[in-house]
């Protein structure tokens, strides 16, 4: 059970909405039982059950108290590696869905300014721009624009807006593990219905209720590309490509936890040709940014 566990990817860890606000805590410096409620309104047995989960996974470790029932839990080497997962999908979320209270942070980079990042690639240093990655030849998203016919869907959900008003975006998205793995797919150029269920092995029902989330979303779009049985594209919005510096996180944690190397996407950055590989940099100075070299002024 452990070892299966200790192979979870980074989807199963924070395809969850408990767990990602327990690491977003933990990365705070919350390591108490107490510390975990004060904050976050969860219930004491989902509280226990994800801290188990973690433990189990190898991003914390508990450490027991004298005289106490409950211990303090810290984040591994591999958990605080969640950090530039965090960094990144808060950035996407200031950028496409700025909600007061959304992600807001008390972090700062070691130049002093409040922490707010940018994806470079690693072999040019150049900002990462959607429009610079190569995704693969039969990709549509150089059609994007004028021959694109989206067929609307539905209005985003009031089911969607309302139970979730106080939720940030990206965490609804980064909450669910298989609406990540949906959106994974998609921007590693499966577009059809047919590879999108081959390549997640997901149930064609689960799927369809996970790519509506994901146009209610606004991260994907769908274009008709056969009449009569109809037949649709998913194709990711400009929002929903953007996301692609937070899924290239998502892999680089879960294959850092890996001997074999997984199956990195096969994408190249068109500036200097290579084969894409993410960088964080602080906005302001420029300065690599680190878990270490970044504090919490909470
Ligand atoms: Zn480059
Ligand atoms: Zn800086």
């Amino acid at each position: 059970m452990l070892a299966k566990l200790k192979n979870i990817n980074a989807f199963e860890i924070l395809g969850d909405y408990w767990t990602l606000l327990l690491v977003r805590e933990l990365l705070y410096g919350a390591s108490t039982w107490s510390d975990f409620s004060a904050v976050i309104s969860i219930p004491p047995s989902t509280l226990s059950n994800r801290l188990a989960k973690l433990v189990a996974a190898g991003c914390v470790v508990k450490k027991a108290l004298p005289k106490r029932a409950d211990g303090t839990y810290k984040l591994t080497e591999a958990g605080k590696r969640l950090f530039y997962i965090m960094v990144v999908a808060r950035e996407w979320q200031l950028r496409w869905d700025p909600r007061p209270g959304a992600f807001v942070s008390p972090w700062r980079h070691e130049c002093g300014a409040p922490l707010r990042c940018k994806t470079a690639c690693l072999a040019c240093h150049a900002e990462i721009l959607t429009e610079d990655i190569i995704f693969n030849e039969k990709t549509p998203f150089h059609e994007h624009g004028s021959t694109l016919n989206h067929r609307t869907s539905a209005k985003p959900g009031a089911d969607l807006r309302s139970s979730n008003a106080e939720i940030a975006k990206a965490s609804v998205f980064l909450g669910d593990q298989k609406a990540l793995k949906v959106m994974s797919a998609i921007l590693q150029g499966h577009y059809r219905f047919d590879d999108i269920q081959k390549w997640t092995r997901m149930h064609p029902a689960t799927l369809s209720a996970r790519l509506r989330k994901l146009q209610l979303l606004g991260l994907c779009v769908t274009r008709l590309y056969q009449e009569s049985p109809d037949r649709l594209l998913y194709l990711p919005s400009d929002a929903g490509k953007e996301l692609i510096a937070l899924i290239m996180e998502l892999m680089k944690w879960s294959s850092s936890r890996k001997k074999e190397s997984s199956n990195q996407p096969a994408l190249l950055h068109k500036p200097c040709g290579a084969g894409l590989e993410t960088d964080l940099i602080c906005s302001a100075c420029e300065g690599h940014v680190t878990y270490e070299n970044t504090s919490v002024n909470l």
